[in-house]
């Protein structure tokens, strides 16, 4: 299958063999309950996997052949960041060797100001747009930036860093740069982990639900780090806004998905609450 046919019958797969029967019978809360998605073939929502890297381990032949196996749409990312796409001539030749295959393509800036280099007319060729919020410049009281994936992120005042991070989210949400998905959301360092509950508050919740709403960006539900949690998913979902999946894999993680599944299940998410990627072209 080519990508033009993928892109056409994508939204049929999903719309029919994926979601179009009924569950059986209403799923019940048991401490069994991941078992039970894991085992569970058929969703009341369109399994997708749109954050997947290619790697060393990963080629863009393994993803599809990935997608194939599991009968999983997949959307392709390439971080616009210095180790990634930083001029036109990478982010076209990106969207070439994409392009030939059965997969969305999606791209994910770093830091806000990033297409202001970039050609609009490329951007568009993108399916979709995703960030994350996870490089928060003067992040602690030394003036750092903090990558918050690494162990090695150094906080010094937890509310301190929240302000400053909450700031950060809101300037990616409140933009006037192209987004479609808000990725990793709630993700805390290694540091502040233990903390998450009491420094996600439900005024901070609201104010990024409040934010995405207005710009109209959907919220991805990520596998590996499990964020955000169940409450967080609720109320984005009063508010109307849709979802993705993303496993954020390079590897043979890509299409697990038991985090994304178990939560939405969970928040009884349907197919109307998910956001479907659009051909651009
Ligand atoms: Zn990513």
């Amino acid at each position: 299958m080519n990508r033009k046919v993928f892109l056409q019958t994508s939204g049929c797969l999903l719309a029919g063999t994926i979601f179009g029967k009924k569950p059986e019978r209403e799923m019940i809360f048991s401490d069994n309950f991941i078992n039970e998605v894991r085992a569970c073939t058929e969703y009341n929502f369109p399994v997708m996997d749109l954050h997947v890297h290619r790697s060393k381990q990963l080629t863009i032949e393994a993803i599809v052949a990935k997608s194939k196996e599991l009968d999983m749409p997949i959307g392709v990312m390439e971080n616009i960041a210095s180790w990634g796409i930083t001029n036109n001539t990478q982010l076209k030749d990106y969207i070439d060797a994409i392009k030939p295959y059965p997969v969305y393509i999606g791209l994910q800036p770093m830091s806000p100001g990033w297409s202001k280099n970039l050609s609009s007319e490329l951007i568009e060729q993108a399916d979709y747009i995703a960030m994350d919020p996870q490089i928060v410049e003067n992040g602690n009281g030394y003036g750092e930036t903090i990558n918050l994936w690494e162990y090695s992120s150094y906080i010094d005042d937890a509310e301190a860093f929240m302000e400053r991070n909450m700031q950060h989210y809101l300037n990616i949400l409140t933009g006037d740069e192209p987004l479609d998905i808000f990725a990793c959301p709630l993700f805390l360092p290694c540091c502040l982990q233990r903390e998450y509950n009491a420094l996600w508050t439900k005024k901070r919740l609201q104010q990024i639900i409040d934010a995405a709403k207005e710009k109209g960006v959907a919220i991805e539900i990520n596998d590996i780090v499990r964020v955000p949690h169940e409450e967080f998913i609720i109320m984005a979902k009063r508010a109307g806004l849709k979802f993705t999946f993303g496993s954020d894999g390079r590897n043979h993680l890509v299409g697990r998905l038991d985090y994304c599944k178990y939560v939405a299940k969970k928040c009884r998410l349907t197919e109307k609450d998910f956001f479907i990627p659009r051909s651009r072209r």
